[in-house]
């Protein structure tokens, strides 16, 4: 059952093959089964099995909807009435969150089962995971390297058929870049697309989430329940939702002769892994010769993108983390002897490492004196960076490159220098300052001697084109197969 679509559990549920409380058994005994994982948080078992029963009820009743009975997890980022959402952080380890999340709401409506909250960087600020107060996560191809991060959990519980969907969030590459590293699916909505309310805030300018799943089309389902206006989120888009999942079906040739795929010089430039670069040559291969147009374009702004996201980052989470403070909720020191001792214990001993380097970052970058030379500058540069993009879709419908420079990488490896981990969302990162929708999808394998390890391709789209995204990748899964690898050890 953990192999199946999701069109083939949604189909599976409403024929009676099994029952949602069957399906979901399946994947709690696995989260239980594959823990040494560490990609759940919290385990929700016994509220899931109560929601399955549920699902079942209104599948008897016909009263389903687009999701119903269908187990999912939530990256522990996204706030769940009476759970524990902890943001991987001790900060907010004995936080129970009073309300939902637009994005669980959403969810639960369309008829979800939570079967729990995975694991992620601290306040999602990582790429590997290893910020996490609850420990890393193991990436599953090869139990030594990284998942990615920050949304690791998330996508190593896919990637192990743990759950069928999950949800992340992406500010600087968080959903894209686990999706690569572990070989599964995963797409950045445009910013706007889906609700922040309810999603802890870490740079709100560049906060969004988003679906992983296993192939675009598992995707589409979940996208399509998560997305939509919300009067609760200022800069949430009031646009209809589009059908996504109707808009997959049409066929091959159709839909991608003449398209123009365009292809950024500067994603292929040093620093690129030659492994990652030929398997990558092949999907554009593929595209060619269902008669698409491949065009050389350029991103002139991209070395710059690392820099001023790192202002800008920063400067943001420095502000959205000072509610932090001990008092209202959230950890607080022991015996604190005055007020002013209560916030500086708390918040020294709450925040981890990387969290507090960039609360102090971004209090630097925004104190006077030195705003206009950091936040100002970063800010203009974000301008440029989007103008590349508006430039390039002027030429080309879709642009196509590698999700990340290199695999997955080993535990470990990056923790000592924060500039190197800084540098394997040099891809991802500029897609965020400008908003624009972007996915990954797997499109091939490098082998490192041990292990055979996930290599993605990344779909950028323009502003709200996510069905175009999503059927560029669905016609390329319909004939290839490397969404449906799985790794071994989790059969
Ligand atoms: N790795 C990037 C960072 O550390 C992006 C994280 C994210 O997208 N949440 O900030």
């Amino acid at each position: 059952m953990h192999e199946l679509s999701v069109s083939q559990l949604v189909d599976g549920l409403r024929n009676g093959e099994f029952s949602s409380v069957e399906l979901t058994q399946c994947f709690v005994d696995r989260m239980q089964k594959f823990n040494d994982l560490n990609a759940f948080i919290t385990e929700l078992s016994e509220r899931a099995l109560l929601q399955a029963a549920h699902a079942d009820k209104l599948i008897k009743d016909n009263q389903h909807s687009l999701l119903t009975g269908v187990p999912i997890a939530h990256k522990d980022i996204f706030c769940m009435h009476g759970v524990k959402t902890s943001c991987g952080s001790k900060m907010l380890d004995n936080f129970i969150a009073p309300y939902d999340a637009t994005v669980v709401e959403k969810l639960d409506q369309a008829g979800c089962v939570t079967i729990g909250r995975t694991n992620m960087d601290e306040f999602a600020m990582g790429s590997s995971n290893e910020s996490s107060y609850y420990g890393t996560v193991k990436n599953p191809w090869n139990k030594d390297r990284v998942p990615g991060g920050s949304s690791g959990g998330s996508a190593a519980a896919v990637a192990a058929r743990i759950a069928p969907l999950a949800t992340g969030t992406d500010t600087g590459g968080s959903i894209r870049q686990p999706a690569a590293l572990c070989g599964i699916t995963g797409l950045k909505p445009t910013y706007g697309r889906v609700s922040r309310f309810g999603m802890i805030a870490y740079a709100s300018s560049l906060d969004q989430g988003g679906p992983f799943g296993k192939s675009a089309e598992d995707c589409a389902y979940m996208l399509q329940a998560m997305a939509g206006f919300d009067e609760k989120d200022s800069t949430s888009l009031d646009k209809p939702v589009p059908e996504y999942t109707q808009l997959l079906n049409a066929s091959l040739h159709d839909s991608l002769k003449g398209k123009v795929i365009g292809v950024p010089e500067e994603y292929f430039s040093e620093g690129l892994s030659a492994d990652v670069k030929r398997v990558i040559e092949n999907a554009i291969a593929w595209y060619e010769q269902q008669g698409c147009e491949i065009k050389s374009i350029s991103l002139p702004n991209t070395k710059l993108a690392i820099p001023a996201y790192y202002v800008i980052a920063p400067a943001e989470c420095s502000s959205n983390l000072s509610r932090f403070d001990g008092v209202r909720y959230g950890y607080r020191c022991d015996e604190p002897q005055d007020l002013r001792d209560l916030y500086d214990r708390s918040r020294s001993e709450g925040f981890g490492d990387e969290v507090k380097r960039r609360i102090m970052i971004g209090t630097y970058a925004l104190s006077a004196g030195y705003y206009d030379a950091y936040y100002l500058k970063a800010q203009q540069i974000r301008r440029l960076i989007s103008e590349d993009f508006k430039k390039a879709f002027e030429q080309v419908d879709v642009i196509l490159g590698p999700t990340t420079p290199e695999p997955a990488f080993k535990i470990g490896e990056k923790t000592a220098d924060p500039v190197t981990m800084y540098l394997s969302d040099i891809y991802t990162i500029s897609i965020n300052l400008a908003g624009v929708p972007a996915m990954s999808v797997p499109c091939g394998f490098v082998n490192d001697q041990q292990s055979d390890l996930p290599v993605g391709m990344q779909l950028i789209g323009n502003y709200f084109e996510e069905e175009k995204l999503l059927n560029f990748a669905h016609q390329y899964q319909l004939d290839t197969d490397w969404h449906k690898k799985s790794p071994s050890g989790f059969e």
